[in-house]
């Protein structure tokens, strides 16, 4: 069932909606959980050279920690990425952050 398919975070970790690319991400030393909402016409930079068309820089900072995660990431004109890279944190699906914020939410 293709359309139940779950998503690859070692390819794709992005989701593309509309005018965000939206990440979900966690931080490596404390497990605190983000959801960020990267606005495609003002947050990315264009690039001309190579096969790259934009290029994702960000840095989240938690609330629970002083442990800084870092986000580079190239994307194609179509919003692919081409590669990426993460320290400080890892990427989680979106059902996974779901599933943690509904845990926050009972204690
Ligand atoms: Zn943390």
């Amino acid at each position: 069932m293709f359309w139940k398919k779950k998503k690859n975070l070692g390819k794709n970790p992005f989701y593309n909606q509309r005018d965000y690319i939206v990440i979900y991400v966690q931080c490596d030393n404390c497990g605190e959980v983000f959801r960020s909402h990267i606005r495609k016409s003002s947050e990315l930079f264009t690039n001309f050279q190579g096969k790259a068309s934009y290029i994702l820089k960000k840095e989240l900072i938690g609330s629970k920690c002083q442990n800084r995660i870092n986000i580079y990431a190239e994307f194609t004109s179509g919003f692919k990425p081409l590669n990426f890279e993460i320290s400080g944190g890892h990427f989680i699906t979106k059902e996974k952050y779901e599933e943690h914020e509904q845990k926050e939410e009972e204690k």
